[in-house]
């Protein structure tokens, strides 16, 4: 029998937090193994809308998303590849039927102001002559100049090879089917029959995390929805910015971006039905169709464009929208970070870089109280 692998650091999930985790453990010269049951970055993150925004977060959230962002910004002289991060804006619009929104945005911009997030309020002549492909419903707009979009299918891979260059240890197609605390190490056994010990244990295996969750007697009530994407055909590039509606109506909460290849990424409105336990997810042709229509009052001179691919993935939701960050409530040395919901893409570079100060330095500056697993325990 072969003898276990060791390193310092043991991760459950190749996806943006588990690569990026494993990246910045590397440089602060942590060992690190990651198993993934599949491709590096190939579920949520990999299928995901790309949209680097920070507004329409919970203001305490904006200290991480601003991390975030910092590695955005420097991301292809960090990886040494382009993962297509486009620093043209992000926006956010509402319609003439929900002026209280438009309220909302303002005071939002307010305090973002003060999180180091600068939004610009735009209505009337100055929205339009900005933007003159805005339907006639559009009210107001908040728009952030320094957020983006990147390219997800390039993202999660360029985290993890990087890591690999730095030394981790990356194993795909190798999935983790039992882990427990066995002395002062985590125990890690995999489909596969291999074994892995480490002293610390980060578990960032996405919609897939509950099963590690209970194994150690903690609760996380993780449910996964499977947001329907479309790409049409090329179009002249003209559309800096990605583009969204705020509204409290899922229905009509659509968004979309152009690549500088020209194709429009649409995002938003209704969801698919997910099923995590096989890695599907089903695209419902009427999720498409609806998003067509709400394109059609966002931007009408999209006329009769054609989508030429439509696909979803499996995102994971907890009941607070907030995801689980930071040490386990329960067990010395185990580390959560999952659950991201619909913001985890932006999020995914400063979560590597904040899991990798708590578990290299026991502190990280970064607020992680709300998103404590014991905010899940039954009292
Ligand atoms: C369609 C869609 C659109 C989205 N749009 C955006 C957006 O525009 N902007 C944004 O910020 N966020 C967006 N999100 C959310 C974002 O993609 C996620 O929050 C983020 O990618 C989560 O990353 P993760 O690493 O936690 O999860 P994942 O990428 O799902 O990675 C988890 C990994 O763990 C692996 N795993 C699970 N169990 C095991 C096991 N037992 N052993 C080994 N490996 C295991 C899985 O195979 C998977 O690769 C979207 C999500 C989806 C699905």
């Amino acid at each position: 029998m072969t003898a276990p692998h060791q390193s310092d650091v043991l991760i459950i999930g190749g996806g943006i937090m588990g690569c990026a985790s494993a990246f910045f453990l590397r440089q602060r010269g942590l060992s690190v193994t990651l198993l993934e049951t599949d491709l590096v970055g190939r579920q949520a993150s990999g299928t995901n809308f790309g949209n680097v925004r920070r507004q329409g977060r919970p203001l305490y959230q904006l200290r991480l998303a601003n991390r975030s962002i910092a590695i955005w910004r420097n991301a292809r002289e960090l990886l040494g590849t382009d993962v297509e991060y486009l620093q043209r804006g992000h926006m956010r619009v509402c319609y003439r039927d929900k002026p209280e929104i438009a309220a909302k945005m303002e005071s939002y911009a307010l305090d973002a102001g003060q999180a180091d997030l600068d939004l610009e309020m735009l209505s009337g002549n100055a929205l339009r002559s900005r933007f003159p492909f805005l339907g006639p419903e559009v009210l107001a707009a908040s728009l952030s100049a320094q957020c983006g979009h990147a390219n997800p299918r390039l993202t999660g891979p360029a985290f993890a090879r990087a890591a690999e260059r730095l030394g981790a240890v990356i194993h795909e197609n190798c999935k983790a089917v039992s882990a427990e605390k066995d002395g002062g190490d985590f125990h890690v056994r995999t489909a596969d029959s291999r074994e892995f010990r480490a002293p610390t244990l980060l578990v960032t295996a996405g919609a897939w995390a509950r099963t590690f969750v209970e194994g150690f007697g903690e609760t996380a009530p993780l449910t996964s929805r499977g947001p329907n994407m479309c790409v049409t055909e090329p179009l002249p590039y003209a559309i800096g910015p990605s583009i969204g509606v705020a509204t409290p109506d899922t229905v009509e909460s659509i968004y979309f971006r152009q690549v500088e290849r020209g194709n429009l990424v649409i995002g938003g409105s209704m969801q698919n039905q997910t099923f995590p336990e096989d890695y599907r997810v089903y695209i419902d042709p009427a999720n498409s169709l609806g998003q067509w229509r709400q394109m059609q009052r966002l931007f009408p001179a999209i006329g009769r464009v054609n989508i030429i691919r439509t696909w979803s993935g499996i995102e994971s939701y907890l009941p607070d929208d907030q995801p689980v960050m930071g040490p386990s409530g329960a067990v010395s040395g185990l580390f959560y970070a999952f659950g991201f919901c619909g913001a985890g893409f932006q999020l995914g570079p400063g979560v590597g870089e904040t899991m990798a100060e708590l578990i290299a330095t026991g502190a990280t500056g970064i607020d992680l109280s709300h998103y404590r697993i014991g905010r899940f325990a039954q009292n």
